[in-house]
Order: C-alpha cells, then structure tokens, then sequence
C-alpha cells in the first residue's frame, strides 16, 4: 500500500499525518502526531498509531530536531519511511499569494516563490518554510508538494476579490482578498455534492468552516464567489481568538490614543480578541459551560458570534443565488449542535429548517440535519484536510512521473 506523508508546520509546532489517499474520509489515519513546544524547555512529542498512544518528553530546539526526534520515534515503532512505501510528502502552505492557484512540487524555485510570499503571511508561511526544508532534508528521496490554503479561492470573481482600496497602492502591495481554509472549503463542498447526488458544477453551496479559525465560502456550481477571509485570515467570522471583520478605523484609534504599537495590535486582533476576548474562553465547550452558569459575557460573545455568522450567511444567500446546501465542517461546526440550530433559527422562508433530532446526533462522520421539508439541504461534514492533502500531493506526483 502507498501513503502520504503529510506535514503541517506552525511557528512552534509540527503536526504529522501518514494517511492513505485512497482511505475514506471517516477513516483514521495509519499514523498522527505532533511535535509542540519547539524551541522551549518542555518539548513534546506525541504519536498515534495502531490505537495507542505514544509520548516522550524533552527539550526540542528547532524544527529540524523536531521532525529528526518524529522520525526516529516512527522508524522505532515500525512506522517510519522506511517501513512503508510513502510516494509523497504534502507540505500545508498557509499562503501562496497570486502565484500559486494548484498544489507545485516542491524545488528550491518553488521554496523561493514561497519565501517571497512571507510579507502576506509573516506568521505563517516562515514555518511552513521551516517544515518544508527539513522534511527535504530528512526525506530527500521522496517528492514534496505544497498544496495551499488559498489556493481554492485563487479565481475569485474580481468584484469579490478586490478591496475598494487606492488601485494602485493595492497593485503595488499585492493587497486583495485571497481566502483561505480552501482546502477545507473544497473538500467538504465536494462531499456535499456526492451526497445531493450531483456533480460539483450543479450544486450552489455554502460551506461553514467553524473551528478555532472560521471562514464561510459561497460557491456557485464547483466555483468559489465569495469566502470571508481577506489578505489575511484576520477578517471575516468572528474566531477563537480573532476578531473577525472590524472598523480597519480601531487600529489607527489604538495606535493614535492607546499608545500601542503596531505589532500589540496585531496580537490583540489576532490573539486577545474573537470569543476570548469577550469571554475569556475560546473552546465552545468551555463557552457552553459559561452560559449554562448564566455568565453574561459569555452570553454576550456567543450572541455576537452567532449574529456575524447569519449576516454572512445571508449574504452568501444572495451571492449564490438559488442555494441547494448549507455545510458545517471543523471543531465548532462538526459538533456543536447550538451554534448549527442558532445559525439556522428562523430562516424557515428562505427555504431551510433543519431538524432537531438529526441536528443532536454525535458527530460520526457525514450527514444530514435538516428536515424532510426543507428546501435546502443542510449537512455536517467533518473536513479532513491532511487526507485531502495526501490526495492532492499522490495525485499531482502521479502526474509528473
Ligand atoms: P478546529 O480548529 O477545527 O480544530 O476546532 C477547534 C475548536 O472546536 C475548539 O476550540 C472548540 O471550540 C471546538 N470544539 C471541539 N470539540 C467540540 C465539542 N465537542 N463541542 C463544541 N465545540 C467543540
């Protein structure tokens, strides 16, 4: 059998997946783990395999020490690369700015043209470069491919991806709305397809990824036309810990009157904001608990949360036109069934009603929730980014040979 190798490298983090391509969905895959706390005293490394799980702690000083401690520990488990004939290591890439629209194998060109995306994505695409010339280093036999997080919603209608910013500053700083979670977004919208038993050019959708991050995407017939995140995955939703589209006039207001730099800002719309920082929480669970205890700020960031997610949805409403499926996909949307109902409360006229019996079933895999009458099709759909990875990286090396 052939697998993927499948790597998402953050600032302080590699998270791994060995999967299948042709696995399903719902399929766990044959090996998950992730390397947290790089570059601090108390590193950690956690690997799933064969139902089991496996840590060891220690100091670990960079990523190449990171993904050299990963790889060790498979190879000893029976799992490594040269255990199994893996045909494709698939990098996630945050950003692939107006140069990438399709996953690339990797090259040094390549690792160029993403090195020169880093003033789009300053926080993100530097680790993935890290992971990405490790994984080259420590696996040099295998093709690498880059498969990015915009890369879905590279061709965007114009009128949805151009800001009414000065055209030629915007030209000038490559200033626009990219999107992203595209991976997600493309993954779960084909899924719903092959449930309407159509395919993807005969479907309009909406498709809600809900997770720590969150971004809706309209999609008219396979077709991206709008997604709610813009040059940066700042905007939009409200998130976790980001707060979602604001006033762009708060930032001159904090600079100009509360004495913060550039860079506080951007931690405090990025990190401090969002559920947390309304509420002190970003994990929904934690949020529920809260508002069953009567907590007011709790209440309050769920309410807002919920109202920003209706004014997208309602305008995706139009965007797309006659609608014939809304999803929920990733931590939020898979498995909190009152932000699903709350979202879609009233909305009976416009065609959709879901079911409060399917909307309260545990989250195993794809389904249905709204009621025989309604109009649109309202589904949960877990999203499996890293299987989609694996696809798109076994497919394209497939291509090239
Ligand atoms: P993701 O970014 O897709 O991994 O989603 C992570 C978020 O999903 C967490 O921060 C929680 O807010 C949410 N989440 C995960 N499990 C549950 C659950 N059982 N009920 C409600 N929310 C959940």
């Amino acid at each position: 059998m052939s697998y993927a190798f499948v790597i998402n490298s953050g600032s302080s983090s590699i998270k791994f997946q060995i999967v299948d391509p042709a696995a399903d969905a719902s399929e766990a895959p044959l090996v998950s783990g992730v390397v947290e706390q790089i570059g601090e005293p108390n590193g950690r490394l956690t690997v799933h395999y064969q139902g089991e799980k496996h840590s060891e702690q220690r100091p670990i000083a960079d990523h190449t020490a990171g993904l050299h401690t990963a790889i060790k520990r498979l190879e000893a488990l029976g799992c490594g690369p040269s255990d199994l004939h893996l045909v494709a290591v698939g990098h996630r890439v945050v950003h692939g700015g107006l140069v990438f629209s399709q996953p690339e194998v990797i090259n040094d060109q390549v690792v160029d043209m993403i090195r020169d995306q880093i003033p789009l994505a300053p926080l993100h695409n530097p680790a993935n470069i890290d992971g990405i010339e490790v994984a080259r280093e420590l696996l040099p036999d295998i093709p690498h491919v880059a498969v990015f997080d915009t890369g879905f919603f590279a061709h965007l209608p114009p009128a949805a991806a151009i800001y009414a910013i000065n055209k030629d500053v915007a030209g000038d700083h490559q200033v626009r709305r990219y999107g992203f979670h595209g991976t997600s977004h493309e993954f779960v919208s084909a899924q719903a397809a092959a449930m309407l038993d159509l395919p993807d050019a005969a479907v309009n959708q909406i498709t809600l990824h809900l997770g720590n991050g969150a971004s809706a995407a309209a999609i008219r017939g396979g077709e991206p036309v709008d997604t709610s995140m813009g040059m940066t995955p700042l905007a939009g939703l409200v998130m976790g810990t980001r707060t979602g589209d604001i006033d762009p006039g708060v930032i001159f207001h904090l600079y100009r009157h509360a004495g913060m730099s550039i860079d506080e800002i951007d931690q405090l719309l990025n990190k401090k904001s969002g559920v947390k920082g309304l509420a002190g929480v970003n994990d929904f669970r934690e949020l529920r608990a809260m508002i069953q205890e009567e907590d007011q700020d709790a209440w309050l960031a769920y309410n807002i949360y919920i109202h920003q997610l209706r004014r997208f949805l309602g305008s995706y409403m139009i965007s797309v036109g006659r609608v014939d499926a809304i999803t929920f996909t990733a931590g939020v949307g898979e498995n909190d069934r009152f932000v699903r109902a709350d979202a879609l409360a009233n909305l009976e006229m416009y065609g959709v009603k879901i079911d409060p019996e399917r909307n309260a079933l545990p989250n195993d895999g794809p389904r249905e929730i709204s009621a025989d009458d309604s109009q649109i099709k309202v589904f949960v759909i877990p999203t499996n980014e890293e299987l989609a990875i694996a696809q798109k990286s076994v497919a394209l090396v497939a291509d090239h040979r």
